[in-house]
């Protein structure tokens, strides 16, 4: 069944924090004002019609939910709890700070339908926390973990690999110890720079350089391999690109690009490709097999990926759609042989 989330953003609703990457009004392209009961209730209604499916879910995203008042998050999910009880709101989201989480808000969020919570963690190294300003510590967000995790919620938890002070190691140990928190979902966000955000200041002063977009990519495909790996989805790879953001203005500098996520799974496609190619004469006509949903990562962004095989002296005659095959699954032949392969378990980025 088709999964279809009604989103608010409360930009930057309830955060006493400024982190020096963070616009909340820019990132999400929302004025910092709390939706009324009304507007709760009329835009889902609008959304279960224009959809077309019977039920839908909720989310709060932008800000840090947990640390409005009690008043405030009462507001916002009590025009819900009609929708909850007829069926046609399955679920609620909403994200938060690690240090904004106690058993006791946890337990009301539960009660008032709420399924699932997003950790803006970014990092779990204390000297880039620091530097980022978040204002908690990496332990904050592994008791985050164990309350929402005890309390029976399901946990998120956003990764924003390239800020001040780390690098490709500190990205993995992040997604690692991450992992063995037994997160939900991730979502990873490489650090780009906002005008008039902090960061913006360390840029221009020359006290910080972003992630290059190659070093970016270089960077998150690894993280969304291991991700993959371990089972845990990756719902979004690269900043959601509002108007502003896409054409340009409000960016500054960083590794933005709108289908940023295409980009990763095509670099990891291309690994995969050259390892199998390598079974094969150079002078062999490939047919590729994939499944149809990954065929434009294989094929890559502008034929890119293919691109490169010819470059190398391949020749690539086809890539065709299989929809017999699994989407982790590759075939490779030249009418001779055929050589199988599997983005799981035949790429390892540790050899
Ligand atoms: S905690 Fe979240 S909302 Fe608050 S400043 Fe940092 S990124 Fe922005």
């Amino acid at each position: 069944m088709k999964r279809v989330i009604v989103p608010f953003f409360i930009a930057h609703q309830g955060c006493p924090f400024q982190c020096v990457f963070c616009d909340q009004e820019k990132i999400t392209g929302s004025a910092a004002v709390l939706p009324t009961a009304a507007e709760i209730k009329s835009r889902v209604a609008d959304w279960l019609v224009s959809s077309g499916v019977a039920v839908v879910e909720v989310a709060f995203y932008g800000g840090t939910f947990t640390a409005l008042s009690q008043g405030e998050q009462q507001a916002l999910l009590e025009p819900l709890q009609p929708l909850l009880a007829s069926g046609s709101v399955s679920a609620v989201r909403v994200s938060t700070r690690p240090d904004c989480i106690t058993a006791g808000n946890v337990a009301f969020l539960r009660q008032s339908g709420v399924t699932l919570i997003e950790l803006g963690v970014q990092s779990m190294d204390n000297a880039v926390l620091a530097a980022a300003g978040r204002g908690h510590d990496a332990l904050a967000t592994v008791n985050a973990f164990a309350i929402l995790k005890s309390a029976g919620m399901r946990v998120g938890a956003q990764l924003m690999p390239g800020l001040p002070g780390a690098g490709r190691g500190e990205a993995l140990a992040t997604l690692r110890t991450i992992i063995s928190l037994q997160p939900d979902i991730l979502r990873i966000y490489p650090a780009v720079v906002l005008k008039g955000t902090a960061l913006a200041k360390m840029y221009e002063s020359g006290s910080f350089l972003p992630l290059s977009l190659d070093e970016a990519v270089q960077i998150c495909k690894q993280l969304l391999h291991e991700a993959a790996q371990a089972g845990v989805p990756v719902i979004r790879v690269g900043l959601q690109p509002t108007e502003d953001i896409a054409k340009g203005a409000e960016l500054l500098a960083g590794p933005f690009h709108p289908a940023f996520r295409q980009l990763v799974e095509s670099e990891r496609w291309y690994d995969l490709l050259q390892r199998l190619v390598a079974a094969f004469p150079l002078d062999a006509k490939l047919a590729i097999h994939v499944a149809p949903a990954r065929v434009a990562d294989v094929v890559g962004q502008r034929r890119s990926n293919i691109s490169c095989l010819r470059s190398s002296g391949r020749q690539v005659a086809a890539v065709t759609a299989d929809a017999n095959l699994e989407e982790s699954r590759i075939l490779i032949t030249d009418g001779i042989k055929t050589v199988a392969g599997d983005i799981l378990t035949d790429l390892d980025y540790h050899q």
